[in-house]
């Protein structure tokens, strides 16, 4: 086949020698603690971001997110807010565009210690491969195409916003908008600790029960109090039942928070589960079996109110998503990577695009394990031949557009 490698060629040479100042990139962006309801480390991530995402010459974007409401330990309806979503674009009136997206709030807050170690290939640090590792991977990519021109006319867009580790509630509705804005996307949340892609994603929702009863004395009038404590525990085992982990169902009691002084009968208790589907079909079913339980443990003086839903939808693939599936596959081998493919239980923003209708692959980060934890580490040699993965796809994708997911 008589096809131009030298721009191919050109960029794997030119990424080899950017691995090193880029794996110190990612280091600092380590040392500063981004967790999704730490508003001051996320402005302090993105400012920089701004800054050394800068060589792309394409001006930042800031895009202003909405605030949402959570129920807190006490009941109360608080409304919260995250920092901002990021954006770059590139010819946004090309026939054909990619999107790339991955978020850059963590699960450390800012108390959380800042440890990090590298030894040889592997660097420990919070983030380092969800998903701060994958922005340096769609950071790399993105800076090839534009250096050695290797697909001009594709239009991209690169996304990072700030609330996916609690369920993107707050940039939800934008990445809606741009599902709709692209021919498909690629989303950097890292692969499988062996290297693996993720195929399938479970759905996964978190909902609230909260249970109101009455206060009273616990000496004198505890007869007139409705220990709301004791009713969310009758909760409790009456969501526990709902589980049927062979059929693909779960459903985790996560939280339960109460009380106060022990000589007062509590008045107030929450209850927060999180729940995990295969199947679309079941998300009506569990809605249903859980509007059942709050009106069961309704009356008598108390009231069972429940907020929440799915986050993520079930991932599973459609015709748009298996071709795409193939070409990303195709294209990692050019690019001298063997792809495998795995289900998965976890959750993440590629589950939203997909119900969204944006075919995408969602695992194109680093490797790396241990996530949401202290042991968290990204694999540094697998960089640069992730990087290299998105640079080889975006130039077969420009040169047979026809062979790919497109929306035309
Ligand atoms: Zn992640």
């Amino acid at each position: 086949m008589v096809e131009s490698s030298a721009p191919l060629a050109a960029t794997r040479r030119w990424l080899k020698q950017q691995a090193e100042p880029a794996v110190e990139r990612l280091q600092r962006w380590c040392e500063q603690n981004s967790g999704s309801y730490h508003r001051e480390g996320l402005e302090a991530m993105a400012a920089r971001l701004i800054d050394d995402l800068a060589d792309l010459e394409i001006p930042a974007e800031r895009v202003s997110l909405p605030g949402w409401e959570e129920i807190d330990e006490l009941g109360r309806r608080t409304t919260h807010h995250t920092g901002p979503g990021l954006l770059w674009q590139h010819r946004d009136e090309a026939k054909h565009r990619v999107l790339l997206l991955i978020h850059y709030d963590t699960v450390y807050p800012a108390a959380a210690p800042v440890h990090i170690r590298r030894e040889q290939d592997r660097l420990w640090a919070p983030g380092a491969a969800d998903a701060k590792g994958g922005i340096l991977v769609m950071h790399l990519a993105l800076a090839a195409l534009r250096r050695f021109q290797v697909a001009p006319d594709i239009g991209w867009t690169l996304a990072l916003n700030p609330d996916e580790e609690i369920g993107s509630p707050a940039s939800r509705s934008w990445l809606r908008q741009l599902a709709a804005e692209h021919d498909f996307g690629m989303v950097f949340e890292p692969s499988l600790p062996d290297g693996a892609w993720v195929a399938d994603r479970k759905g996964s929702g978190n909902w609230t029960f909260l249970v109101e009863g009455r206060a009273a004395h616990a000496g004198r009038n505890p007869e007139q109090g409705r220990n709301a404590i004791v009713r969310a525990a009758q909760v409790v085992e009456a969501l526990d039942t709902l589980n049927e982990p062979l059929k693909g169902r779960t459903v985790n009691v996560g939280r339960i928070q109460g009380g106060g002084p022990l000589n007062r009968v509590p008045e107030v208790a929450v209850v927060r589960v999180n729940v995990r589907i295969t199947q679309a079909a079941d998300e009506e079913q569990v809605i249903h079996l859980f509007e059942q339980i709050a009106a069961r443990y309704s009356g008598d003086g108390f009231t069972c109110s429940l907020s929440g839903g799915l986050h993520a939808p079930v991932k599973v693939a459609d015709a748009a998503a298996m071709l795409l599936r193939e070409r990303m596959q195709k294209s990692a081998k050019k690019a001298g990577r063997i792809v495998r493919w795995r289900d998965t239980g976890g959750a993440c923003d590629g589950s939203k695009l997909a119900a969204f209708g944006l075919p995408n692959i969602d695992t194109l980060g680093p490797t790396g394990d241990h996530l949401h934890s202290p042991e968290e580490y990204c694999d540094l040699d697998t960089i640069v031949p992730a990087a290299q993965t998105i640079v080889q796809a975006f130039h077969d994708f420009a040169r047979e557009p026809h062979r790919w997911p497109t929306r035309h």
